[in-house]
């Protein structure tokens, strides 16, 4: 049973009378389960949807959409998915007490994998699911494989029932799904022979694979470290020699890289990043894959629309990873805006300093170097405007140490926005 949260104006629920709290029940006698059901049952032009009203009236409603008329029905957000593997470099165990609430779920849901992009081991797949992803054909799926070999991938997972990856991507391959997948580097468990194995054995399996990610463990302080450590420079140089090798002969033998290393692999590895060509279409750059590589393409693709804001100075602040590297960026920025740009990169002292991705800086690390920028009086000293990287709230703007933007923005004395590219907050007024 699905519920509604909200129905659109104008839109086909509205026609047919839906309104927030009532149930969807059935289309064409088929149960609904979750949101897959519905999108997938209604798109059809014609059919007969079952609902209850929230005063508990059932209703049998003849559908027939209107060519381009939107059903507009929001649904209650769907009940997650649990995991029920335990890795060691879980970011939920790696959450400090005060985390945001939904950092501590722990999530491994194929139907956010298809529709959002979140990796999933499908660990926990029941024949149901199994069933529905054939039948819906949700493709690509984004998959963590970590190891094609089983006994290291369930040591990974801990979780000795994990069914083994390959045997499951070729049924689906069969049945039409296509995977971006991702290899976690856990030093000593599966780099080196196990990593360049898994690679081979991806790279074997042809178009189906689409794409690899080859990503650096990511601890923070409260980690458990049993199985798991932080890659040394020379592991992460290992690695990206694998990702190297192999992604030249994907592109000699298919025309594209396939398998690509994150930008962490490189930072860590201490090797430059590839020209923006080879990330061929920036796949997985919510993965940290490309991710330098795309701003700097987003803000040179967006630098006749940027406005002159010659005289302003504009503070931005990240983390520690992209703090290296953002001068190069901004550079490009100064020379079309004319404003000064400068770069704060902020310590992670919610998750400890191994955390450097701009993306979990807690809210408090922002307000303490923005209220440092103060006059005493209210007013900011020399600064026009303070960026904060957008990805670092949630949908409700809140950030992982369940402070708002909003309180931040209200105590900052200067105007504060967040920003992905920058060139998506600078083109409105600024104050002098
Ligand atoms: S698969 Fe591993 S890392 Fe992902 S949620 Fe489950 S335990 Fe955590």
């Amino acid at each position: 049973m699905l519920r509604v949260a909200a129905v659109a104006p104008g839109s086909l629920g509205e026609r047919l009378g839906l309104t927030r709290g009532d149930e969807l029940l059935a289309i064409n006698g088929r149960e609904l389960v979750d949101f897959l059901d519905w999108e997938f049952l209604a798109a059809d032009e014609a059919f007969l949807l079952h609902t209850r009203t929230h005063a508990g009236d059932e209703r049998r409603l003849d559908v027939e959409r209107p060519e381009g008329l939107a059903m507009g029905v929001v649904l209650e957000p769907p009940k997650i998915r649990r995991c029920n593997n335990r890795c060691d470099f879980c970011f939920v165990d790696g959450n400090p007490d005060g985390a945001r609430k939904a950092l501590l779920i722990r999530d491994d849901d194929y139907r956010l994998s298809f529709r959002y992009g979140n990796f999933a081991t499908l660990s926990n797949l029941k024949d149901r699911d199994v069933q529905r992803i054939l039948e819906y054909r949700l493709s690509p799926l984004y998959v963590s494989v970590h190891a094609t070999d089983p006994a290291v991938r369930r040591r990974l997972l801990r979780n000795p029932k994990a069914p083994e990856i390959l045997p499951q991507l070729e049924m689906f391959a069969a049945g039409g799904i296509r995977f971006h997948t991702q290899i976690v580097v856990v030093p000593g468990v599966n780099d080196e022979a196990v990593l360049e194995r898994s690679l081979a054995d991806l790279y074997a399996f042809g178009a189906p694979v689409l794409s690899v990610s080859v990503v650096p463990v990511a601890l923070t302080a409260f980690s458990r470290f049993d199985l798991v450590r932080a890659p040394t420079a020379a592991e992460a140089r290992r690695a990206l020699g694998a990702v190297r090798e192999r992604a030249a002969r994907a592109r000699t033998e298919r025309g594209s890289g396939w398998v690509y290393g994150s930008d962490e692999l490189y930072v860590l590895a201490g090797a430059p990043f590839p020209p923006a060509e080879a990330y061929d279409g920036f796949e997985q750059v919510e993965n940290g894959v490309g991710a330098v590589r795309y701003l700097e393409g987003l803000i040179a693709a967006q630098a006749g629309a940027l406005p002159d804001l010659a005289g302003r100075h504009v503070l931005v602040l990240t983390g520690t990873a992209m703090g290296a590297l953002m001068p190069r960026v901004l550079e490009v920025l100064e020379r079309i805006t004319r404003a000064r740009f400068e770069c704060v990169a902020i310590e992670n002292a919610f998750y400890g300093p191994s955390v450097t991705t701009a993306g979990l800086l807690p809210g408090a690390g922002f307000q303490a170097v923005l209220g440092a920028r103060g006059d005493g009086r209210g007013a900011a000293a020399g600064v026009d405007l303070a960026l904060l990287p957008a990805e670092a709230v949630n949908d409700d703007g809140v950030f992982v140490d369940d402070v708002s933007f909003a309180a931040v923005a209200a105590a900052a004395p200067m105007p504060v926005r967040l920003s992905y590219h920058f060139t998506d907050a600078l083109g409105a007024e600024i104050a002098g």
